[in-house]
């Protein structure tokens, strides 16, 4: 979507949030956010050397880390206080944090799912991204801010998952929360949208599917995807998120944009 004759400057003076930013599809969209002209940008992970780092070499002036576990509201509800003591505003939450399925299988079996490894997944995935859309809401119609919201699904919250049960449950559970709230906070001119990104090579995918090596998430991807020419990368969901958060989407609400070369379509393994 950007290329060399796009404009750079569509997040201008805008204040965000990334959730998940240390690392993976979060961390390539909060460097894309501060090359689109943001003037404040939050990472909040868990990870915190790592969260410090990505914040540290996008730029201190602009970017910063605060520890978030996302599935603690409390922490949600500090993360985004702060951000506005801080800064004045909030523009853009991407709540984009996630894990996969915990299991040591690569396919986790309906028949003997784990339910307090399913907890645990819920309340990062589905619980935690309910905290992240709550306290945003809440401080863009506090501060009269016409504010974007993105959450990340993914390719199988649209379709079932042959390997996950409990991810797809989670990933169902984004867009049900992105199609409700969007209907209810479109009056005070806030838009709430996901993306769904298909297999990108990410720690997270590289644990869930026990790929070694960037080969081998080359030819899974490869495998799952219909649009030849091209791996999907981070960077390729940034510029979707970077959309969705700008004003080019200004009249897209309540969507799921998905990014997947086509795997959706098919029904998926994973992602
Ligand atoms: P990643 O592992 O690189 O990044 C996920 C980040 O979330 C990590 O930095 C991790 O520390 C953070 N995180 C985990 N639990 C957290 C918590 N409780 N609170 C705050 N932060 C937490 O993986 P990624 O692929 O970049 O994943 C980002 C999002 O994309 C996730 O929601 C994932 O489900 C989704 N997704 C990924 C793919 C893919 O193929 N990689 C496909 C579809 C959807």
């Amino acid at each position: 979507m950007t290329d060399s004759t796009t404009p750079k400057n569509k997040l201008e003076g805008k204040v965000a949030i990334v959730t998940g930013g240390s690392s993976g599809i979060g961390e390539a969209t909060a460097r894309h956010f501060a090359t689109h002209g943001a003037r404040a940008i939050v990472i909040a992970d868990v990870q915190d050397e790592m969260g410090q780092r990505v914040a540290a070499s996008i730029s201190p002036n602009i970017c910063s880390y605060v520890h978030c576990d996302v599935s603690d509201e409390e922490q949600v509800r500090t993360l985004v206080d702060s951000t506005i003591n801080k800064y004045g505003c909030l523009d853009i939450m991407f709540s984009n944090a996630g894990i996969g399925q915990a299991t040591n299988k690569c396919v986790q079996s309906v028949f003997d799912i784990d339910l307090s490894a399913y907890d645990k997944l819920m309340a990062v995935n589905a619980r935690g991204m309910v905290a992240c859309v709550k306290h945003a809401v809440k401080a863009m119609v506090e501060g009269h801010v016409r504010g974007s919201i993105i959450c990340t699904a993914s390719v199988s919250a649209s379709v079932g998952s042959y390997g996950g049960v409990d991810y797809s449950m989670s990933k169902h559970a984004v867009i049900g929360l992105v199609r409700s709230a969007s209907l209810q906070v479109g009056s005070y001119g806030i838009r709430v949208n996901c993306v769904s990104p298909g297999v990108v090579g990410t720690p997270l995918v590289k644990d869930t599917m026990r790929l070694e090596n960037d080969e081998q998430v080359g030819k899974m991807q490869e495998l799952s995807s219909y649009l030849k020419g091209g791996l999907l990368m981070p960077k390729n969901v940034a510029d979707a998120v970077v959309f969705l958060a700008s004003e080019d989407s200004q009249f897209v609400t309540g969507h799921n944009l998905v990014v997947d070369a086509g795997c959706g379509g098919c029904g998926v393994l994973y992602a």
